[in-house]
């Protein structure tokens, strides 16, 4: 399996000499199994620099978007995917099921004429829509596992294993502390209940999916200074992220959607106070901060 970071910022894209190393781009990463299956994960800014890589003239290509939950930072390069202008070129977009609007919808709607110049069905690809409840099913010959994860709205994150190996994918989460979440206006009550209604520590869920991965990429937006202030935004403080690991026992774990204004000695200075605290607890586990352009192969 391999990977490839092209859009590791959350929230909304930033630029500028401060931000060159770990880059600007919104979500967006490409996954490659033994087996060349591609996936995408997320359809953030970084997708458009992924699409002109990936465009082959002569080539059809067949990719699945895995969207966690579309938020902005989740779905807005999508209208600049240049695969999916291309007849003949097959894409499913796989995303989390809401009652209210389906998922074609939402991505539709982001490109009605008031907000893009080209609406979603004139797009030349064929695009299918696949959306997911907590669930497991197979893309090729991986397999996919989906689960309710603690951020506003319906988010999902992503377990892909293949040929095993495997890799899971948690762009955007929250601690789970019941009361905090209990004053949460902003949450689907069905999935805090999910968190509510585990024995002992209600973030157990997400350690179990992420048990063993030989790599998880995690929400690390904050530090925990800033997390005072940011409580029930759906994100996580560093130190959150290295505990995940540590309790789902993984091989390997990318810090993931910076905080905008983070600076890359910012970033590096958090990846050197991560590393100290995994000394200090006899950790196994890697750790580094995604980077756009940085490739994994395992
Ligand atoms: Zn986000």
């Amino acid at each position: 399996m391999n990977i490839k970071f092209w859009g590791v910022r959350g929230s909304i894209p930033t630029s500028g000499p401060a931000y060159v190393r770990y880059g600007g781009n919104t979500p967006c990463i490409e996954v490659h199994t033994d087996d060349d299956t591609l996936f995408i994960l997320d359809a953030g800014t970084g997708i458009r620099g992924l699409g002109d890589h990936l465009t082959v003239p002569g080539t059809p290509l067949s990719a699945s978007i895995l969207i966690t939950h579309p938020h902005w930072d989740h779905i807005q390069g999508f209208p600049f995917f240049k695969p999916a202008f291309v007849r003949g070129n097959s894409i499913t977009i796989v995303g989390p099921q809401r009652a209210d609007i389906p998922l074609e919808r939402i991505i539709a709607d982001q490109m009605t004429n008031i907000y893009f110049p080209v609406q979603l069905h004139e797009l030349h690809a064929t695009i299918a829509f696949h959306s997911v409840l907590e669930e497991e099913f197979m893309i090729g010959s991986a397999r996919i596992r989906t689960m309710y994860v603690n951020h506003p709205g319906f988010t999902v994150g992503y377990r892909i294993e293949s040929a095993g190996k495997s890799l899971v994918y948690i762009s955007d989460n929250e601690s789970f502390d019941a009361a905090t979440m209990k004053n949460a206006t902003n949450f689907e009550q069905s999935v805090l209940d999910r968190f509510r209604l585990q024995n002992g520590d209600g973030n157990q869920r997400i350690y179990d999916f992420a048990r063993d991965a030989d790599v998880l990429i995690h929400d690390a937006t904050y530090t925990p200074e800033e997390y005072a202030d940011k409580k029930t935004w759906g994100h996580s403080h560093y130190e959150f992220t290295l505990h995940v690991a540590r309790q789902a026992n993984v091989k390997r774990l990318y810090l993931f959607h910076h905080e905008p204004s983070r600076t890359d000695d910012a970033v590096d200075e958090i990846v050197r106070h991560c590393t100290e605290i995994i000394a200090r607890r006899h950790d196994t586990f890697v750790c580094d901060a995604a980077r756009e352009g940085a490739e994994l192969e395992w």
